[in-house]
């Protein structure tokens, strides 16, 4: 049954045209919301959101978060920050800046407005954790002069910011800790591990594997981890977080490497190169939060996972539109 409160609200989705960002926005506007979706396109692409240009509930608007801006709405979702490691350490100043301004504008918006505001946080908080799997409150393992820091250490102030707006101005936030997550609308050239071991395997390339292999990823659907997001926002003010989300299932990355072969039939040979600085060992989400306050837990499993990505990647590639995608 459609719940009347959840609809008629204006939302605001910053970052709206990236991976998750387009998701999310997919799934307001079938819930019934007015969406505005907020993007500087640097890591966005406009066709992740061509879909819903003729939905009128949809208004779709170029801006750099690092600026203020002044709109009127219920929600934000900020989910602006480039978030592969490639992408992220492209412009460290402006990946800081976009985590650190942009949520100074955001939460400055919101406590203008009154509206509820979510942070987009991630499991680099934990930097290389030493407690496994990581709870919400392990204060984490991060190097704060590593090429690593720009993204880690950006995320890190926002909720600092976000927790001291709430304290001093009575910000109505909400903090989510998203692990790796992955799904159709991942860009193809972005890096990251999923993306490249499919689009590899796909095109019979060798296979990348980073150090031995043996270090460990938890990785989550994207319609799981949109549901675990729209589900913390609808929850009573007093519900600020942080809460992990994530999908607690870990993998060595080799393991996702042989499973990525057999997924696909493909021939491409798995060689080893060089583990990248601040690698982390071993990452696996604990979500007793998540399951006990946002009722909320992952369904679909790995393989199922990697089975639609790959669909989506194989089209891209049947259509030539990789070059385009990237
Ligand atoms: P993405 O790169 O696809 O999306 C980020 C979006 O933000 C892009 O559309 C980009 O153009 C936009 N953006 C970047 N800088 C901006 C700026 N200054 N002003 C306006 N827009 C800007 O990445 P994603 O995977 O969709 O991640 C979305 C959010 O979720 C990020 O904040 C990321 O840190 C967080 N997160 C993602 C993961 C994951 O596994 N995908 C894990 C943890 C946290
Ligand atoms: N801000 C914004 N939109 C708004 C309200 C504020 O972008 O609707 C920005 C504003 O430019 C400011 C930041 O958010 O730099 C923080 O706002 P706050 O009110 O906390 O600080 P102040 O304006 O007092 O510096
Ligand atoms: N990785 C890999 N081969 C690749 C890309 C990544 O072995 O082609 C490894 C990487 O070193 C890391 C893991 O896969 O240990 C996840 O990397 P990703 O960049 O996807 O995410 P993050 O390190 O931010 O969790």
């Amino acid at each position: 049954m459609i719940n009347q409160n959840l609809i008629n609200k204006r939302i605001m989705v910053v970052g709206g045209a990236g991976f998750l960002g387009s998701h999310l926005c997919e799934s307001l506007l079938r819930r019934g919301n007015e969406v505005l979706c907020i993007d500087n396109y640097f890591t966005g692409r406009h066709k992740n959101i061509a879909h819903l240009q003729s939905n009128e509930n949809f208004e779709v608007m170029r801006h750099d978060v690092t600026f203020p801006l002044y709109v009127e709405i219920d929600e934000i979702f900020n989910l602006a920050c480039p978030a592969s490691p490639v992408h992220y350490q492209f412009d460290p100043v402006q990946t800081i800046k976009t985590s650190v301004v942009g949520a100074i504008n955001m939460l400055g918006l919101a406590k203008r407005t009154r509206a509820k505001v979510l942070q987009a946080s991630t499991s680099e908080v934990y930097g290389d954790p030493s407690v496994h799997p990581q709870p919400e409150s392990y204060r984490g393992n991060v190097n704060p002069l590593g090429p690593r820091a720009c993204y880690d250490e950006g995320k890190r102030c926002a909720e600092t910011l976000f927790f001291d707006y709430h304290r001093q101005h009575k910000t109505r936030i909400k903090v989510v800790r998203i692990f790796n997550t992955y799904g159709p609308r991942m860009q193809p050239g972005d890096g990251r591990v999923i993306s490249n071991f499919i689009m590899q395997a796909l095109q019979g390339e060798d296979i990348t594997l980073y150090g031995d292999g043996s270090q460990t990823r938890s990785f989550c659907y994207v319609d799981d981890l949109i549901c675990g997001m729209m589900r913390m926002m609808e929850t009573p003010d007093e519900v600020i977080g942080p809460i992990n989300i994530g999908n607690p299932h870990e993998v060595t990355v080799r393991d996702l490497a042989e499973q990525v072969i057999a997924l696909t039939g493909s021939r491409s040979r798995i060689v080893t190169c060089p583990l990248p600085q601040d690698d982390p060992l071993q990452r696996c989400p604990d979500i007793t939060q998540a399951r006990r306050v946002l009722n909320w837990q992952p369904s679909v499993p790995l393989k199922e996972g990697l089975m639609r990505t790959i669909e989506y990647f194989d089209c891209l590639l049947s259509k030539g539109s990789v070059k385009a995608a990237q």
